[in-house]
């Protein structure tokens, strides 16, 4: 197999942002990801220009690329009132702060219907993004997560995303996968021809040159459970064969990796990542 994967993990920035490159050349990571803000809450740590030309800095010099900012779990952009209210502030905000950071894209939970129905969470899906996407300046790419399809959550098919893709025009809107999801919500990606056929769904369903980024999880939950909990690599329901059969395909290879497994410490996804590439091949 050829080129060399771009694979990290979730990493904090609590300490800041070129503190985090520092931590993801540590475990042998050349990308990351990182919570925009308190996961749980919404408020923003003030990033000074100095650590943004820090943190650009120091990506410049260590490989580290195409990092992803993941909006708290508190943002439901399908959601209604104040609760898409605070959705919209904080996602343009989010935009154009990333934009600053370059090469950056951005990842949210597509969010909850609140009891409504997957049809109307997905037109106030789009109300939101026809709103946010015109008045947010800056490049970074906004990208949907797909959903295992737990409670309420929208954005567990693909058609659903298509759906927001085609009713709000911004290049700047794309996917990003989660094999973990993907399989909760009834994708079997155990062998390499189930992984063929997700991916042939998807470029179907969305065009593959939407697909920017990729979680990599195992899945504590079988397949179908509509259950969203991760596991680590090859200890899970997807398994070893199915994670090498991920890596392995030709087209989810070539995407920024993100681990978001269960650890203690942040130091544990050295080996976990090391595990990844040999399975890449
Ligand atoms: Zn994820």
């Amino acid at each position: 197999m050829s080129a060399e994967l771009r694979i990290g993990a979730h990493l904090s920035i609590s300490q800041g942002l070129p503190k985090a490159i520092e931590m993801a050349v540590e475990i042998g990571a050349n990308t990351f990801a990182y919570f925009t803000r308190n996961p749980r809450g919404g408020a923003a740590r003030t990033i000074t220009p100095a650590e943004i030309e820090a943190f650009v800095a120091a990506k410049e010099r260590t490989d580290v690329r195409d990092t992803v900012g993941h909006l708290p779990y508190t943002v439901n952009p399908a959601g209604k009132d104040r609760v898409a209210e605070f959705a919209r502030m904080v996602l343009r905000e989010d935009i154009e702060r990333a934009s600053a950071f370059t090469g950056e894209f951005l990842n949210f939970h597509p969010g909850s219907h609140q009891g409504d129905g997957p049809e109307e969470g997905v037109a106030r899906l789009v109300a939101t993004l026809r709103d946010v996407m015109p008045k947010a300046s800056g490049d970074a790419m906004l990208l949907i997560e797909t959903m295992s399809g737990q409670g309420s959550e929208v954005g567990a098919t693909f058609a659903q995303i298509r759906e927001v893709i085609d009713a709000v025009p911004d290049p700047r809107l794309g996917v990003c996968l989660d094999s973990c999801h993907l399989f909760a919500a009834g994708y079997d990606l155990r062998t390499p021809d189930g992984v063929a056929a997700m991916v042939r769904d998807l470029e179907d369903a969305v065009g593959l040159s939407r697909v920017r980024a990729m979680h990599l999880n195992d899945s504590k939950q079988p397949l179908g459970s509509h259950r969203d909990r991760h596991e680590k690599l090859g200890q899970g329901q997807i398994g070893r064969d199915g994670i090498r059969a991920i890596l392995r395909n030709e087209f989810l290879r070539t995407l920024p990796i993100v681990l978001e497994t269960p650890i203690d410490d942040y130091r544990e996804y050295a080996g976990e990542i090391q595990v990844a590439r040999e399975l890449a091949g």
